[in-house]
């Protein structure tokens, strides 16, 4: 360090002695300047032109279709494509062009990289995975040259674990074979891509090792055209949210190696986590044995996954809480919403609750019979009268509403406004762009007066219940949906009998017990 100081002070020197003796110096310093910065950064651009991409999966996946729930589809078509991968010798005898890419298109978190390992497994290939967002860099050409180097190391791992098969995941991939011309920086993301298409071409049956290329997107409307035709993704699987059964295998799965109480009940739990996707549902498995351990139980209980439930749809449960009159006031707002829903839909409130999570005070958990895909226009507005029952319950017990409904309003809006634009209303099928505002206005504003109408006399029919289901609230915290069913077919609250345990506000409260009615 001090050699280094000496000599750039020498320089210095030098620099300051023949600037005053007259010489022009702005030339050589700006070229030293420049080797400076080459010699500086021939090494990290080195590094980046040779940067591995993809992440090898310990020697060969051990990912079987087996471990994949539900995606039944999915599962069928993969298998059905890979065909050509396990018994080629049929596939070349009978001239078949083999599949070059496969693509699985679907929303975050439903198991496609899950489906590319087990592909891998069944074809007994090499796998070698990476994401579309390692290509791309601001150097014009390392990410091409990067596509290169994947498909090199694919086929030289396939060499060295001795398969005749290789398959690139690419997770992503929009990033990667976006539309060319989209990106800002475009030139580079073009040449990635080209490349990757050049690759794919340059794909043969007879090759030592056969390459399949697996791309994995949730947003197939971005990929570039080219892409998609065929000799390159020629096939397109779907792998979507899970339906009931799907849901029903995917908790089994998750749930197999875990020690459950007796009265766990996977199907009641399936059909409680309608949207929900395969990563939610592991997330939900896990959490509900971390509760258990807290617990210190042994064995994870009907209780514990739906506490996890909780968790994985709504968040962390907050420390902040409210103040008595505001937890009232979420009581209030909360049997609004559940005693609406299970007048119009009965059976279908799952548990009832005012402990804060994220960002509400208290919420309805909804639990559908059966999956729903399709809502007629009976069912929108029934969704609406649930969603402005907490206000209206409010009103009817403070005469006001309060900030706890603007999000509710928003959504009951935002359905109203579909009625429309679906064509549902008194208009019928109507362009939002040239109609009149205010005939727009107007059939909305019907929509949600006669809502608002319907809401109103259900919660008036069952003022008493609301109020008991609030108390209840404030004392329990949570009510299952057998238990506000019970109450409301009672009209009124169960008697109960008291003890105490410590309540969720960290005090020492009640407990309440259900006495057998009598
Ligand atoms: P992304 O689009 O976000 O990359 P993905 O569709 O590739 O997500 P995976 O990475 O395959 O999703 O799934 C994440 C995790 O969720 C898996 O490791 C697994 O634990 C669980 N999971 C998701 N789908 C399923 C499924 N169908 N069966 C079993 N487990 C699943």
């Amino acid at each position: 360090m001090k050699k280094f100081e000496v000599l750039a002070g020498i320089a210095v020197g030098v620099v300051a002695f023949l600037t005053l003796r007259g010489y022009n110096l702005l030339p050589w310093l700006l070229l030293l300047g420049l080797t400076y910065f080459l010699v500086a950064t021939r090494g990290q651009l080195g590094d980046i032109g040779r940067k591995k991409v993809g992440a090898v999966v310990g020697g060969s996946s051990r990912i079987t279709f087996d471990d994949v729930g539900g995606q039944r589809v999915a599962k069928r078509e993969l298998m059905e494509a890979l065909q050509f991968l396990r018994d080629y010798e049929r596939a070349k005898r009978l001239g078949i062009r083999p599949l070059k890419g496969i693509l699985l298109a679907g929303p975050p978190g439903t198991g496609k990289t899950l489906l590319a390992k087990a592909a891998a497994h069944y074809t007994d290939s090499a796998f070698i995975s990476a994401s579309g967002s390692e290509f791309i860099e601001v150097y014009a050409g390392l990410g091409a040259q990067r596509v290169r180097n994947l498909f090199e190391s694919a086929r030289k791992l396939a060499r060295d674990q001795k398969k005749t098969a290789a398959i690139i995941f690419i997770d992503e991939v929009e990033v990667l074979a976006g539309r060319r011309g989209a990106q800002v920086g475009h030139l580079e993301y073009d040449q990635t891509l080209n490349q990757l298409l050049v690759e794919m071409d340059g794909l043969r049956l007879e090759d030592e090792v056969r390459v399949l290329v697996i791309g994995a997107t949730n947003r197939p409307d971005l990929l570039d055209p080219a892409i998609l035709r065929p000799g390159r993704f020629d096939r397109t699987v779907r792998v979507d949210l899970p339906d009931k059964e799907g849901r029903s295998e995917i908790l089994s799965l998750h749930l197999r190696n875990k020690p459950l109480s007796p009265e766990v009940s996977i199907e009641d739990l399936a059909r409680e986590t309608f949207g929900l996707s395969g990563a939610h549902l592991e997330s939900l498995c896990n959490e509900a044995a971390i509760l258990a351990l807290r617990r210190g139980s042994d064995a994870i209980t009907q209780r514990d996954l739906e506490e996890a439930l909780d968790k994985v749809l709504m968040g962390e449960r907050l420390e902040r809480l409210p103040s008595p009159e505001e937890l009232r006031r979420v009581a209030v707002h909360e049997a609004g919403h559940a005693v609406v829903s299970e007048t119009l839909r009965p059976g279908s409130v799952a548990q009832v609750t005012v402990s804060p999570r994220g960002n509400a005070l208290g919420f309805v958990r909804h639990a559908p019979q059966d999956d729903v895909y399709v809502y007629p226009k009976e069912a929108i507005e029934e969704e609406i009268c649930i969603l402005i029952a907490g206000a209206g319950a409010e009103e009817m017990h403070y005469g006001s509403k309060s900030t706890t409904a603007s999000n509710d309003f928003q959504r009951a809006l935002d359905l109203a406004k579909r009625i429309v634009s679906y064509g549902m209303s008194p208009l019928g099928v109507v362009d939002r762009d040239t109609a009149s505002p205010e005939a727009l206005a107007k059939v909305t504003r019907e929509i949600l007066d006669r809502c608002q109408d319907r809401t109103a006399s259900i919660l008036k029919k069952n003022r008493a219940q609301v109020k008991a289901i609030a108390d209840e609230l404030i004392r329990r915290e949570s009510l299952p949906g057998s238990e506000l069913r019970k109450m409301l077919e009672a009209g009124g609250p169960p008697r109960w009998r008291w003890r105490r345990m410590p309540s969720y506000r960290g005090k020492r409260g009640l407990k309440v017990e259900e006495a057998a009615r009598g």
